[in-house]
């Protein structure tokens, strides 16, 4: 892929700031997650958004022309939205840095700030994915001014303080003698220009605050607090700059019967004492079973919703079983396990019948008066491989 900025706006070196604003809108229309939701439009929508980040501001352009990495100067990294100079301002209060070199005013457009939503799914929308509608307050661009924050029909003006430069020199004296430095201009707030006449609908700042509806697509396997990134969906920035990312961090609610860990799900399983006795054959739902029914299913293939349990003569209260792939998806591919422990049931109202048979089973079995012993308490295989790896 090229990092050249002027190549991804599909700009010449000389496009004039017009040209390159145009070239974005455009671009944007055609590539905006809105429109065009698959994760290769969204990356070379970020792509397109940090390009004009960079054309769009004069002093990063410049930059840039001089040779210089794009990508150092704020593009792309770590895509915080911070650039070098806000760095060097943040250090050096602003124009002092590079020994006072010019830097000329700076852009009204900046990028957006990334925006961080919480989405409470199901366990079972969390384990196999799903498609929801989230409602989002965010910056979006201004309709009336396009993001230029001027009144329809004006335009900046050139500031009279600075004339234009975005900065003013401020003379010191000091022990090492007369020490000159540039300070971004207070009247213009180093824009270099005033907008005489502000857009009323967002008082100049290019954006208004709405709330929209996107559509989110949850891939199968997050797990609670995973982060899902939408790139270009946060808040569009000050005077018309790209949107920062959207991040989308998952609560999974607790599901009544099912417990995750990791890949793998946990569910307990009750049966009569008779049954872990003699032994039988279960079929019992899987966690799809409930989404299965509201979800569309793949053509003519009919869900798995069940699986079997194979209980068999003198199974134990708190044994467990471990159904290989009937876990959760990973993000990675494949799948975890579901590990189903068994809790016996004891009879607690016995009809006179009832306790006559099983007064009988116990002499029969010589256990009337039986002896009871003390044992390490049971905690089934697993809980015995956790202790043993929390130490
Ligand atoms: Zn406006
Ligand atoms: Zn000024």
């Amino acid at each position: 892929m090229t990092q050249d900025p002027y190549e991804i706006l599909g700009v010449s070196r000389d496009a004039s700031a017009d040209d390159v604003k145009k070239a974005y809108r455009k671009l944007a229309r055609q590539l905006h997650p809105d429109v065009n939701p698959d994760p290769d439009t969204q990356e070379r929508f970020k792509d397109v958004s940090r390009a004009y980040e960079v054309l769009s501001d004069p002093q990063k352009r410049a930059a840039y022309d001089r040779g210089g990495d794009a990508f150092s100067q704020g593009f792309g990294g770590a895509g915080q939205g911070f650039s070098f100079t806000d760095i060097m301002d943040a250090f050096f209060g602003g124009g002092a840095a590079a020994g006072g070199a010019s830097r000329g005013p700076r852009s009204r457009a900046r990028r957006g700030q990334d925006a961080l939503v919480r989405l409470d799914v199901a366990l079972a929308d969390a384990a196999f994915g799903v498609t929801r509608d989230l409602k989002v307050d965010t910056a979006l661009t201004c309709e009336a001014c396009h993001g230029e924050g001027t009144a329809p029909g004006t335009s900046p003006i050139a500031c009279e303080t600075c004339h234009g430069q975005g900065e003013v020199a401020v003379v010191q004296r000091s022990f090492l003698g007369e020490i000159r430095t540039l300070r971004p201009c207070a009247a213009c707030r180093g824009y270099g220009s005033i907008i005489p006449d502000p857009c009323r609908e967002c008082s100049g700042d290019g954006r208004v605050r709405s709330r929209r509806t996107l559509t989110v697509k949850i891939p199968a396997g997050v797990d609670h607090g995973t982060r899902v990134q939408l790139a270009g969906q946060g808040e569009v920035g000050p005077g018309g700059g790209p949107a920062g990312d959207l991040y989308v961090e998952i609560h999974v609610e607790p599901h009544p019967t099912f417990t995750r860990h990791g890949n793998d799900l946990h569910t307990t399983v009750s049966l009569p004492m008779t049954a872990a006795a003699l032994g039988t054959q279960l079929t019992l739902p899987l966690l799809e079973a409930d989404l299965a029914s509201s979800a569309e299913t793949p053509d003519g293939e009919k869900p798995v919703t069940t699986y079997d349990l194979e209980v068999r003569p003198g199974t134990q209260s708190g044994s467990e079983q471990v159904k290989r792939g009937f876990g959760v998806p990973s993000l990675r591919g494949g799948r975890g396990d579901l590990v189903v422990s068994i809790k016996v049931d004891t009879p607690t109202r016995l009809d006179p019948r009832q306790e006559e048979l099983l007064r009988e089973l116990a002499a029969i079995r010589g256990e009337e008066s039986p002896d009871g012993q003390n044992e390490a308490p049971t905690r089934g295989m697993f809980g015995r491989l956790r202790d043993a790896f929390q130490g």
